[in-house]
């Protein structure tokens, strides 16, 4: 039974959004880039595990996508892609779709990835989710939900990914492809047997867990330490991801690939939805899509029907919180 649905996290939409309106030569950039390339491997790789997880005997398991974990200090959250809550066992897993060859140095506890002839080493996902099933496991002895086994998993989800390992690795039994899952949970279930959380136990776990979920919703041009100036202005092409489309008498144009749009300004508006914020006035507008007048700002205000507050002059006008789903009404 699925409690927490997959979506895409908001803070892979940031990222997205970041990376699309920053420079390729920007000094943030290749951050900015690793980050979001990791998140939607993560994500990727969930999103490819959703056939396996209908192998589950639907009222045995509780299905969590992406939760966001306060450990026990309430400062540091650790983030879990999958969990699965049985009566008789938890099951931490996280998800890679990362290519190519992928080799576990159990020496210095990293993973390196061979692609396309480059190397680029990761942090070990073992260690990773080992730290993660004791964060969750004092999590839950705070909250006195009985003592129960916390499995650990760590999917590879690239049907052509290559994995290997050195001979120091000892983590073997936590490391699978996709098609080994069904083949793990049994092995899992044989290995714990006891029931150990009754209905009452698991709903009351279940309702935890959503409550302490705290989605990843930083400023993240705080976070990265960017500037508003620093960002690429201009109505961005829904089609290539150029800026910016060139505004002509009746819609939008784009350069680079000849897209036509009277709405190609929504996808933008949600960019800045992303990076800046809910509350936008005529004057932000004017100056995040690089309009050259306000008339053309009150238009576009008039079109989306926002809430707002204050009078004419000072509006401030309120962006929905699910701003996708809310301009996709206009497209
Ligand atoms: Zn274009």
């Amino acid at each position: 039974m699925i409690k927490k649905e997959l979506k895409i996290p908001m803070r892979i939409k940031k990222l997205g959004a970041l990376l699309k309106r920053l420079s390729e030569t920007y000094p943030k950039f290749k951050e900015n880039s690793d980050e979001y390339h990791r998140r939607m491997s993560g994500y990727r790789g969930e999103q490819s595990l959703q056939y396996y997880l209908t192998f589950l005997k639907e009222n045995n398991y509780f299905i969590f996508h992406n939760l966001r974990l306060p450990d026990i200090s309430g400062k540091h959250f650790f983030e879990i892609d999958i969990l699965l809550i049985s009566p008789t066992f938890i099951l931490i897993i996280d998800a890679k779709h990362y290519r190519g060859e992928l080799y576990f140095d159990g020496k210095f506890d990293q993973l390196i990835q061979i692609y396309t002839d480059t190397k680029k080493s990761y942090p070990c996902p073992v260690a990773q989710i080992t730290r993660h099933q004791h964060q969750l496991k004092r999590l839950l002895e705070t909250f006195k939900i009985p003592s129960i086994p916390i499995e650990t998993l760590v999917i590879f989800t690239n049907p052509n990914s290559i994995i290997n390992a050195s001979t120091d690795f000892k983590h073997y039994n936590k490391v699978i492809k996709s098609p080994s899952f069904i083949q793990k949970i049994e092995l899992f279930e044989k290995r714990n047997r006891e029931e150990v959380l009754d209905r009452k136990h698991l709903l009351k776990l279940s309702r935890i867990l959503l409550k302490l979920h705290t989605p990843h919703d930083q400023d993240i041009l705080a976070q990265f330490n960017i500037k508003q100036d620093d960002l690429i202005k201009g109505v961005r092409c829904p089609k290539c991801n150029k800026i910016p489309m060139k505004r002509t008498p009746r819609s939008w144009h784009c350069a680079h690939c000849s897209y036509v749009s009277k709405i190609a300004y929504l996808k933008s508006i949600a960019d800045y939805s992303f990076l800046i914020g809910n509350t936008i006035t005529n004057q932000k507008l004017c100056d995040f899509l690089r309009l050259s007048s306000r008339t053309g700002a009150k238009t576009i205000f008039k079109t989306l029907h926002l809430e707002h507050k204050g009078d004419l002059k000072s509006r401030i006008y309120i962006l929905p919180k699910n701003i996708e789903s809310f301009l996709m009404k206009y497209e």
